[in-house]
């Protein structure tokens, strides 16, 4: 019988082993006993492999409907390794938005191996073709990019990448495998941070490099072996764990982000939001919007009392998680951005970005419009300011 993924994330390959136990055991051991010298042990030290991981690694892949997964200690690890499948002297297309820490990756790491980058606006399909050299060997794409969300034609992409024999990576953190299946448009590679809505509770790093290419798959297994950067057992364990709910997680906070894009496209204290849930192109691409959102204050200058007011996000670093997550891109995400290059992309101080929860969606609405509300009333301001005055 062929299951679903949401059965198949909840069934454990395990039951029927051991004790039956309803969760599979954690290995928790560096190395394996070997019987028979140069026997065929399935396991023998856990760098090279390990059951829990092994076990995490057959689901993810199996969510992105592919061959091969490999598990790695972080979402960037798992681009290193992807872009450590080339050789010096290959050259890479890239996002101009691309991710902060891919992008300190490459510019300030892979370039000193002498693998070179070029970067463009992939939503232009001519300037990637433009950007193509003679050595071109990988095109990377992140759909919808971050924290404008700005939508790239994977097909696109595919199609150019076929005639000129190169290969496709597709950073799909923020639609996750449920939303977005790269590999079905023509993508080769699928990364995702399993820091994100894979984990969903804020409390692993973790990442993953996902393909049906044989070639491919070797070379980034010899990567995680060989370079030390797979996902410890403990941390396998905990995700695998994780994705049993990642369907109904990934669902509600897509229905909750829904609610909370209609609210906050109706406050006159916004001037934008950002939110790829009507993008045509991306619709064409994607089962839904997904669960994240940007949106710019009017005025600027409320940015701090907006947070100050608000009681229910988290305000930091990261998304993905079952609490809502307030971004502010220009002091997080984007702070190593010079301030003229970030307000030339538009990512300025008013400008946060929201990825929604499994709170209460009227509550989160009623929470982030009291929030507004407060920090742009002047007269409050001003009597909060003559309270200041007077302790
Ligand atoms: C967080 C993130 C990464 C990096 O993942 P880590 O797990 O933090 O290493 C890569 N790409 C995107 C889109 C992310 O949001």
């Amino acid at each position: 019988m062929s299951l679903s993924k949401e059965t198949e994330l909840i069934f454990d390959a395990h039951r029927g082993k051991d004790y039956d136990s309803a969760n599979p055991p954690l290995y928790d051991s560096s190395t394996f006993h070997q019987k028979v010298l140069g026997g065929d042990a399935a396991y023998d030290y856990a760098r090279s492999g390990n059951p829990n991981r092994a076990l995490l690694e057959e689901k993810l892949a199996k969510l992105e409907d592919a061959d091969y997964a490999f598990a790695y200690a972080s979402g960037i690890a798992a681009i290193s390794a992807v872009l450590l499948t080339l050789n010096a002297g290959d050259h890479v297309i890239l996002p101009d938005d691309v991710y902060g820490g891919t992008f300190r990756l490459t510019e300030q790491i892979l370039t000193r191996f002498n693998i070179q980058f070029t970067t463009v606006d992939t939503t232009e399909l001519n300037e990637i073709e433009q950007a193509i050299q003679k050595n071109t060997k990988l095109i990377y794409v992140e759909t919808p990019s971050n924290p404008l969300f700005k939508i790239t034609d994977i097909k696109g992409v595919a199609n150019i990448a076929k005639q000129h024999k190169l290969l496709v990576a597709v950073d799909n953190t923020f639609m996750t495998p449920l939303g977005q299946s790269p590999l079905a448009l023509g993508a080769d590679i699928v990364v995702h941070s399993a820091t994100k809505f894979l984990g969903g509770h804020s409390d692993i790093i973790a990442g993953v490099a996902i393909t049906n290419n044989e070639t491919v798959a070797n070379a980034l297994y010899l990567l995680q072996n060989g370079t030390g950067t797979a996902l410890s057992a403990q941390d396998s364990w905990t995700l695998a764990k994780h994705l049993k709910t990642l369907p109904v997680r990934f669902n509600q906070s897509v229905e909750n982000a829904q609610k909370l894009y209609t609210f906050l496209s109706q406050r006159e204290e916004i001037a934008e939001v950002y939110y790829p849930g009507n993008d045509k192109l991306h619709l064409s691409q994607a089962r839904h919007g997904g669960a994240v959102l940007g949106f710019r204050l009017k005025d600027e200058t409320k940015a701090q009392a907006f947070v100050d007011a608000l009681s229910l996000p988290l305000v930091s670093v990261s998304l993905g998680g079952v609490e809502t997550i307030l971004s502010h891109p220009a002091t997080m995400s984007h702070a190593a951005v010079p301030k003229a290059v970030r307000e030339a992309r538009n990512i300025t101080f008013g400008l946060f970005r929201l990825s929604v929860g499994l709170e209460q969606p009227e509550e989160l609405i009623a929470d982030i419009n009291y929030a507004l509300k407060e920090a742009f009333n002047e007269s409050t301001t001003q009597q909060t300011e003559e309270q200041h005055t007077r302790r």
